[in-house]
């Protein structure tokens, strides 16, 4: 892991300083700015934490992430290392405060995991499962909200929200939007839109990419597989020339969800084209067969038949116009090799520089 340097603002050596810490009696040494809980994951120790995510800003809200930092219990997400800090992770006592707080999460949480599309990869579900935890001691009141939202895209479920603060972060520090924040006080308090309405936004789904348990899911792939019939196939997203990295869940023959992994070139990040629109794979409308125009009216025709009616129509206006009268218009959608073969065979096979591409229009 690539653990980043906080450099002073006007320091002028390019050396980055280091800090060396103890963490579960093992040496480590990192750059001067890092957090503990991920000086520990340089390591190899894993501290569960359910609302910092890499990439995003710290919120320190869930305080899951609890260690001992001098004997003293602290948030590891929120804490920069020191010289000679000392972290224990997983003491009794430590062990003990994390299984309260995970705890007093779900004393607010619906048990909805037989039927909640998360279960299977919900970071809570997992914790949840980690510390035995089957009926929460601190069970009291319950926040029920029956709003459900109207968007296209996303399905918001507060009820299973646990205010991280993920979503939050991404929409505005990734995405630049700003769509959604927090709303009201104390108990009440709710991620959601301004004043409520529905959600209105670029539909990126970066919020739905990094919600951590049911809260936010896509709504295409509700009720359609567990995540353990889904079989998983990596490709390139087809829309344009950024060639976002994409990963199809198919279930059965269909694409019912496109996530991306964050070590990809685009970080995990993708467009609402690239995240949600899938579903002209599985359309009854998609042209299966070349369609040629004949008395007006487009019929299906042979792959043999349409490349022979291409070429005979080219080479017609050629001889009769020459090739300048023949203009060829190319695809960001794509690939490089595509277009290279494309823009060859028109300056070549045709000998005409007229070619263009759909990226400058
Ligand atoms: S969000 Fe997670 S813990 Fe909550 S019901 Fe769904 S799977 Fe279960
Ligand atoms: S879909 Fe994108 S723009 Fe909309 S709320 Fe989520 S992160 Fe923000
Ligand atoms: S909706 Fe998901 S990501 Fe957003 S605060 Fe709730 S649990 Fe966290």
């Amino acid at each position: 892991m690539i653990l980043k340097p906080h450099i002073p603002t006007g320091h002028a050596s390019t050396a980055v300083p280091t800090v060396a810490l103890t963490i579960d009696g093992k040496q480590v040494t990192v750059p001067s700015g890092t957090v503990v809980v991920d000086a520990a994951r340089s390591l190899g120790i894993t501290i569960p934490v359910l609302c910092h995510f890499p990439k995003l800003t710290t919120t320190g809200a869930c305080r899951v992430c609890i260690v001992e930092v001098n004997g003293t219990p602290t948030t590891s997400c929120s804490t920069i290392v020191e010289e000679g800090m000392e972290v224990i992770t997983n003491s009794p006592y430590i062990e003990g405060l994390r299984r309260d707080i995970i705890d007093l999460i779900l004393s607010d949480h619906p048990y909805d995991c037989m039927v909640c599309e998360k279960a299977g990869s919900c970071e809570l579900q997992e914790l949840a499962y980690k510390y035995g935890i089957r009926t929460p001691v601190f069970s009291g009141e319950r926040r029920i909200y029956k709003k459900r939202d109207g968007n296209p895209f996303i399905e918001r479920d507060m009820e299973k929200c646990i205010l991280c603060g993920r979503c939050v972060k991404v929409c505005d520090e990734v995405q630049g939007v700003g769509a959604i924040d927090y709303a009201y006080r104390g108990f009440g308090t709710k991620i959601c839109p301004p004043f409520e309405r529905d959600l209105d936004c670029e539909f990126c789904g970066q919020c739905v990419a990094v919600c951590p348990t049911g809260a936010l899911v896509g709504k295409s792939s509700l009720g359609k597989g567990r995540q353990r019939d889904i079989k998983q196939v990596e490709t390139i997203c087809p829309y344009c020339g950024c060639g976002c990295n994409l990963t199809l869940h198919v279930s059965g023959d269909e694409v019912i969800r496109v996530t991306s992994d964050q070590q990809t070139i685009n970080e995990g990040w993708l467009c609402v084209k690239g995240r949600f629109g899938f579903n002209f794979i599985n359309s009854p409308d998609r042209l299966k067969t070349p369609l040629i125009r004949k008395n007006g009216v487009l019929v299906e025709a042979s792959w043999e038949e349409a490349l022979g009616t291409i070429a005979d129509r080219l080479g017609a206006i050629k001889k009769q116009h020459g090739p300048d009268a023949i203009g060829g218009l190319s695809s960001a959608r794509c690939t490089n090799e595509e277009n290279y073969l494309f823009q060859k065979f028109m300056r070549a096979g045709i000998g005409t520089n007229n070619v263009d591409h759909c990226a400058r229009l």
